[in-house]
């Protein structure tokens, strides 16, 4: 994987908070149009690194490349990875107080300085790929949980990121929603997005992920294609989580 190829490179990240060590060592690389599937049970440090890739949280100790930034507590790679990454949480996250497509439009303004025209284009053509483009004039209050997530996940693209990070995108959902959010998230796998997923949604990573990676208290324990690890995982951990989300 050359240099350029890489999206992802972590290198011994460890993460504590206040004593308690949340990360421990984590290597991971990620290459360009790769998609991974993180899970694992409660606890076990999803968040915290898929929070630290976008630099929501700081690592502390071990090396993290993100789309080229090496991340440091500097604010100039604090802003300059969020800019080249997306992301899409479990409750949505939503400017309540705008509508649809303003919550669209707001960082391609403020953040990339595009015209108010420009911005609205970009967001119309973001709606429109994941199949709400009528909602633009709605409040986030007016949609369904799924509607929600689709405009959270179509504002991320507006900014045109290098990678799309989603921690448990389909958790807060009703059951009927799930569906619509995972096919929205399978078309961006099969158009080539780069994404990490933090997801228990074991269908999605059969059906798009390149790679799982489990993880238990702090550590990747496996890491590997979605038909190794779903048919013959390698630890006791991985076996009894499987067994209970299967
Ligand atoms: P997961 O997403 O896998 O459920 P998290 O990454 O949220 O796990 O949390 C990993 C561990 O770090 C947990 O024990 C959690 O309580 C702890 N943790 C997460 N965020 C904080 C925080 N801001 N302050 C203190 N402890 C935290
Ligand atoms: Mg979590």
């Amino acid at each position: 994987m050359s240099a350029s190829d890489s999206v992802v490179s972590a290198k011994k990240v460890s993460k504590f908070f206040t004593g308690f060590q949340a990360l421990k060592d984590i290597d991971l690389n990620v290459a360009k149009g790769e998609t991974i599937v993180v899970c694992g049970p409660s606890g076990s440090g999803k968040s915290t690194l898929i929070r630290c890739l976008n630099a929501l949280e700081q690592h502390q100790s071990g090396e993290l490349v993100v789309c080229g930034i090496e991340l440091t507590s500097s604010r100039q790679s604090i802003d300059a990875v969020r800019r080249r990454t997306g992301m899409v949480f479990q409750n949505f996250n939503l400017f309540p107080h705008m509508t649809v497509i303003e919550n669209c439009m707001i960082a391609p303004m403020k953040v990339k300085g595009m015209s108010r025209d420009e911005a609205r284009a970009t967001a119309e053509r973001f709606l429109k790929r994941v199949h709400i483009p009528e909602q633009a004039d709605k409040y986030p209050a007016q949609l369904s949980g799924g509607q929600q997530q689709r405009v959270a996940i179509a504002r991320a693209l507006s900014m045109s990121p290098d990678v799309m990070l989603f921690d448990e995108p389909t958790s807060a959902l009703d059951p009927e929603m799930v569906r619509e959010v995972l096919d929205t998230m399978v078309e961006l796998a099969k158009e080539g997005s780069t994404m990490i997923c933090v997801t228990h949604e074991m269908n999605f990573a059969r059906q798009v992920a390149d790679r799982v990676i489990f993880m238990d208290r702090g550590t990747i324990v496996e890491s590997g294609a979605p038909e190794a690890f779903f048919a013959n995982p390698q630890t006791d951990r991985a076996r009894e989580f499987l067994a209970q989300i299967l």
